[in-house]
């Protein structure tokens, strides 16, 4: 983890006090936050390569406190996610998303929504019966939806989570690895994982322009998901520069700035009119 102050931004080093006060209060009021609208879903277009055809959409939580302003998943999700809160929170973006696709095919629009899971979804054996129940009340089908999980959050119990997963899976659903390259991510693994996708993380996308080991490693990614006839997502995708590279490494989907940056419910639906429309 990294040491207090490392970041740098804030220009003071918060004490410990300070820290564990602010986690505190994230995780005493994160259940009235999802219940008084604090906490909205954002999402991040994926589109096919090299078509550009829009597939689907990344669903990425987010939380304006009154007092901390907007404040980022990555300060927040892993906090919650050391509570029971997770499943609430899990359960919001679920609902949204359903709700969400739905309307869409009510247009005629079939598009995919991809759902962060946490450790604590994995751990949970109830966890897919009540995913059956919400795609029943919505009418979605369950292979409109992706479960990004991370490899360590299998790898934590992989006795209670793989059971978890191959009942999702029998559902329909769509499983990804999301972050692949990074931590204990390795070839055994990814094997014996009961998963359709593998999503690279931007880091090795980001750095593909300068640095050539990020090349190497994305481009063996694509080529390890192909050969376990894995679908290959690419996220990060900030300029054409990294586009045209994935086409021609044969990736199948982008994700990034590129494309487009998270957007709320509403700024996504104009966004996806202008694309669908013209
Ligand atoms: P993640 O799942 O790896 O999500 C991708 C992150 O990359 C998002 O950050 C997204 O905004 C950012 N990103 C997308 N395109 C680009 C790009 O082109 N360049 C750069 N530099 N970044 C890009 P975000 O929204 O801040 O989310 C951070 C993390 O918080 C997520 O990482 C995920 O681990 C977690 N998270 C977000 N929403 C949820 C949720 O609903 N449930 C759970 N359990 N975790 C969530
Ligand atoms: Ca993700
Ligand atoms: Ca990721
Ligand atoms: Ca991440």
């Amino acid at each position: 983890a990294a040491r207090n102050g490392e970041d740098g931004v804030r220009g003071y080093v918060p004490s410990m006090g300070q820290i564990f006060l602010r986690r505190f209060q994230l995780v005493t009021q994160f259940r009235h936050a999802l219940e008084s609208g604090q906490v909205e879903v954002h999402y991040q277009p994926k589109v096919a390569l090299p078509s550009r055809r829009v597939v689907g959409a990344e669903a990425l939580v987010r939380w304006s406190h009154p007092e901390y302003g907007r404040l980022s998943p990555d300060e927040f999700v892993p906090v919650v996610e050391a509570t029971g809160l997770v499943d609430a929170l899990t359960s919001f973006v679920l609902e949204r998303a359903l709700g969400r696709i739905r309307g869409w095919l009510d247009r005629g629009l079939r598009l995919s929504v991809a759902v962060n899971l946490s450790v604590r979804n994995l751990a949970d054996e109830t966890f897919p019966e009540r995913v059956r129940e919400a795609f029943e009340r919505h009418g979605v089908p369950p292979e409109l939806v992706t479960f990004e999980l991370t490899e360590s959050s299998v790898m934590a119990d992989p006795d209670r989570s793989l059971p978890v997963l191959r009942r999702l899976r029998a559902l329909g659903v769509v499983l990804a690895v999301d972050d692949f390259g990074t931590g204990y991510s390795s070839l055994a693994y990814l094997r014996q994982l009961p998963v359709d996708e593998v999503k690279i993380d931007k880091s090795f996308v980001l750095g593909m322009g300068t640095d050539l080991s990020d090349m190497a490693v994305v481009r063996s990614i694509v080529e390890l998901g192909h050969s376990l006839e894995l679908s290959v997502v690419a996220e990060g995708v900030e300029d054409d520069a990294a586009r045209d590279q994935l086409v021609r490494m044969c990736c199948d989907t982008a994700q990034g700035y590129l494309i487009s940056r998270p957007l709320s419910e509403d700024r996504f639906e104009a966004w996806l009119w202008a694309r669908t429309s013209g």
